[in-house]
C-alpha cells in the first residue's frame, strides 16, 4: 500500500550546531547528511521509523561521518551523493538535473550542483507533490539562514551562481540548512545592512526562538531574498556596504560583491 500522509521533516541535533534532517511518513524515513549515527539511530528507534535511504550533500565529515554505521545498523539502503567525489558508503552517484524517485517515504527529488563551499557540493530540491505541500530544499552548507558556507574549495563566482540557482526556486520553498548559525549570521548581516527592516525584525524573532532552544529553521527562499546579504549581492544596499568596506568603487557583478562580503565575514 502506498502511504500518502504528508511528509514530516524533523531536525535531529548533532555535534554543537548540526541538524540532521529526517524526512518521514510515520513509517519510512530518509536522513540528510548524517555526520553522526547515534542520534539518528536513537531518534528512529524512538519514533519507530525504518531508515530507507541517505542523502549526502558534500564530503565533509560532519555530514558523512555516520554513513557506515547507519549501513551496518539498517542494512543495504541507498546512499545518494555527489558523483564527482568519492564518499565511502555512497551507492548512488548523482549529478545536476538527476531525478531521484524514492518509494518509501514517497518522494521525488531533483539534484542541483551548487559548488562553492566544496567543488562537488550538491543540493536536493523537492517540488510540491502529493504529500509535499510546500517545496523543500536540502542545501547542505551552501546556504544558511542569513549566510552562506565558507569558500573552502570553490570561487566567489561559483558560490554566486549556486545561490542564483536557489534564488530562482519558488519563494515558498522551505530551506533546510544543516547548521544553526542563524544568530551569528544575523549579527554580520546587520553590519552589512543596518537599516534592513525585515532583518531587524527577524533578528528579534530568531533570538526569541533560540532563547526557547528552538531551531530557527527551516527558512524560505523568499525570506532569504529579503534578509541574507549573500542572496542580495545585486541590491544597492549590499553593493554600497561592499564598496565602503573594500574601498572599491566599481563592484560590477554580484560575484564581485559576494567576494568582498564573504572575505569580510571570514574576519568578522
Ligand atoms: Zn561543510
Ligand atoms: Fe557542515
Amino acid at each position: 500500500m502506498v502511504k500518502n500522509t504528508l511528509l514530516q521533516v524533523w531536525p535531529i541535533p548533532a555535534f554543537d550546531d548540526n541538524y540532521i534532517w529526517c524526512i518521514h511518513d510515520g513509517e519510512s524515513a530518509l536522513v540528510v547528511d548524517p555526520g553522526d549515527a547515534s542520534p539518528v539511530i536513537q531518534y528512529l528507534n524512538e519514533q519507530k521509523l525504518a531508515l530507507m535511504g541517505i542523502l549526502i550533500t558534500h564530503h565533509h565529515a560532519d555530514h558523512t561521518g555516520g554513513i557506515l554505521q547507519l549501513l551496518q545498523t539498517f542494512g543495504s539502503i541507498p546512499v545518494f551523493g555527489p558523483a564527482t567525489i568519492d564518499i565511502p558508503g555512497r551507492t548512488q552517484a548523482v549529478m545536476e538535473g538527476d531525478k531521484i524517485e524514492i518509494a518509501a517515504p514517497r518522494l521525488s527529488l531533483k539534484v542541483l550542483e551548487v559548488p562553492g563551499h566544496t567543488l562537488s557540493h550538491i543540493a536536493y530540491f523537492a517540488n510540491m507533490q502529493a504529500n509535499v505541500v510546500e517545496p523543500m530544499l536540502f542545501c547542505g552548507d551552501t546556504l544558511f539562514a542569513c549566510g552562506c558556507g565558507r569558500l573552502f574549495e570553490g570561487s566567489p563566482t561559483q558560490m554566486s551562481e549556486s545561490l542564483a540557482k536557489f534564488a530562482a526556486l519558488p519563494k515558498n520553498t522551505l530551506v533546510y540548512c544543516t547548521h544553526e548559525y542563524t544568530l551569528s549570521n544575523i549579527r554580520f548581516a546587520l553590519a552589512v545592512e543596518p537599516n534592513n527592516a525585515n532583518l531587524i525584525s527577524w533578528a528579534q524573532r530568531a533570538q526569541e526562538l533560540r532563547d526557547k532552544k528552538l531551531p530557527t529553521l527551516p527558512s524560505t527562499i523568499g525570506q532569504e531574498l529579503q534578509v541574507n546579504p549573500f542572496m542580495r549581492c545585486d541590491t544597492k544596499e549590499v553593493i554600497a556596504s561592499a564598496s565602503e568596506i573594500s574601498g572599491e568603487v566599481n563592484l560590477k557583478t554580484p560575484a564581485h560583491v559576494l567576494a568582498v562580503i564573504r572575505a569580510w565575514k571570514d574576519r568578522f
